[in-house]
């Protein structure tokens, strides 16, 4: 079995973080380390290593993670700006391998860009 990630123990309660929604299918924390002064994470409750990883039957999962997004974006006050990133693999930027939407606002994104 894959080892757990720290994103794991965050749903589990063994480790703390600052969570701002939860669900039975997603909880919304606080990134550690805010890349815009809005940062946060939309993690599913099942640990899907990377969007790759999903299947079929994640079909109303990875839906739900969107709707999820759309709710928190409106709870947060971002809902008119607001950007998603899904980093899927390692040489994407991706260091934690169980799937997360981060969530970035309040901060002003170049137009036309992904920032690349
Ligand atoms: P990735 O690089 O995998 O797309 O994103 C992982 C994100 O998780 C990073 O933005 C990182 O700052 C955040 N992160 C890593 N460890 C922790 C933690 O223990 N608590 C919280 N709240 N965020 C974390």
């Amino acid at each position: 079995m894959a080892e757990e990630t720290i994103f794991s123990k965050i749903i589990n309660g063994d480790i703390p973080a600052d969570i701002l929604y939860q669900n039975d299918v997603c909880i919304c924390i606080k990134d550690i380390n805010p890349q815009a002064p809005t940062h946060v994470l939309v993690i599913p409750r099942k640990p899907i290593p990377r969007l790759v990883d999903a299947s079929e039957e994640d079909k109303a999962l990875l839906g739900h993670l969107m709707l999820s997004v759309g709710e928190i974006a409106k709870q947060l006050g971002v809902e008119d700006a607001f950007r998603v990133v899904i980093n899927n693999g390692e040489d994407a930027g991706q260091t934690v391998f169980h799937l997360h939407l981060h969530l970035l606002a309040n901060t002003k994104f170049s137009e036309g860009s992904l920032g690349m």
